[in-house]
């Protein structure tokens, strides 16, 4: 189908995108990689009148060394994301993930920014970031903010932005070499969106668990943490890892539509917990 007509605006640094954003007001939408806005636009269940193009915005298309952290620009592309060797060296759950993102052309024009911003909850790097308990930047007119992912996303495609805001930068934990981790996406075909996604990040000592983090990927209406599973691990060695696995679709509350049932997802999200934590242990 074809959108809606629409405006056209060209955002020539962040400062510029929100000015344009007041100017505009609620009926504007900033586009990133269009790799989500355009497809609900087509389908007509979004008509913004004026977009405002990010695409020239190249300072926002970075990887740094912050450190204890990695800050990520939000118009960083998936593709950069997974070839970068600060992210494989020092957060390799974000680069591998990168790489599981629809097919090369999603990867090439999708961002970092977009995705998270898009809050879909079967996005795998909503449930990525939330494992990573990252932090998002983001800036409007009275000045820049830090959002904690737990406090980000809020509800289906709806996030803690305010109408006037840009999301900047996506900041994640460097892991350490006792950390290990792994995402676990099920999907019928490969490059197909996830029907149930795992990410687990595990600290580990002596072969046993000291914590482990775990986001869920199309498992409610967010990406959400696996809680009950995370404190059964608490402290675990790796033989309790099977039955802390099956309370892994405690609290949560996913849909059933033509790719699988709810039951089904929740069986998935018991039996891809388990394997992750092994391949977290492992790694
Ligand atoms: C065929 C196909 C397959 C896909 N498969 C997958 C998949 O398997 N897994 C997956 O996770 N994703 C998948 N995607 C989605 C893809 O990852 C998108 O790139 C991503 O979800 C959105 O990023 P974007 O840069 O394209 O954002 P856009 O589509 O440009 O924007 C999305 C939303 O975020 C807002 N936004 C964008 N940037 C900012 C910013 N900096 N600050 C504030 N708001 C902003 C926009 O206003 C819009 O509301 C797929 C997409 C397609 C078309």
């Amino acid at each position: 189908m074809i959108p809606v007509a629409f405006d056209y605006e060209v955002a020539e640094s962040v400062d510029h995108a929100i000015e344009l954003l007041g100017q505009h007001g609620e009926d504007a939408k900033l586009i990133a990689g269009g790799h989500s806005l355009i497809p609900i636009m087509r389908l007509r269940l979004a008509a913004p009148s004026v977009l405002i193009d990010l695409d020239r915005l190249d300072d926002l298309n970075y990887v740094r060394d912050e450190g204890d952290h990695l800050a990520i620009g939000a118009m960083t592309r998936h593709r950069d994301v997974h070839y970068n060797e600060l992210v494989r060296e020092h957060c390799g759950i974000l680069g591998y993930t990168a790489g599981l993102l629809g097919d090369p052309s999603v990867q090439h024009r999708g961002t970092l920014g977009g995705t998270l911003a898009h809050g879909d909850p079967a996005g795998d790097m909503p449930s990525v970031i939330s494992a990573l308990e990252g932090t998002i930047v983001v800036k409007g007119p009275d000045g820049e903010r830090t959002v904690g992912a737990s406090d980000f996303f809020k509800d289906y495609l709806f996030t803690d932005l305010d109408e006037q805001e840009v999301v900047t930068e996506v900041r994640v934990p460097k892991l350490s070499s006792d950390t290990g981790w792994s995402y676990k996406k099920f999907s019928r075909r490969s490059q197909d969106w996830a029907i149930v996604g795992v990410a687990a990040v595990v600290e580990k000592s002596n072969g046993n668990i000291d914590s482990a983090r775990i986001g869920l990927t199309s498992m409610g209406s967010t990406p959400i943490r696996a809680t009950a599973t995370e404190q059964a691990l608490s402290g675990a060695s790796p033989d309790q890892v099977a039955e802390a696995a099956n309370s892994a679709d405690e609290g949560t509350s996913p849909g059933t539509d033509d790719a699988a049932s709810a039951e089904f997802r929740r069986h998935l999200a018991r039996v891809w917990t388990r394997r992750a934590i092994e391949e977290a242990l492992n790694r």
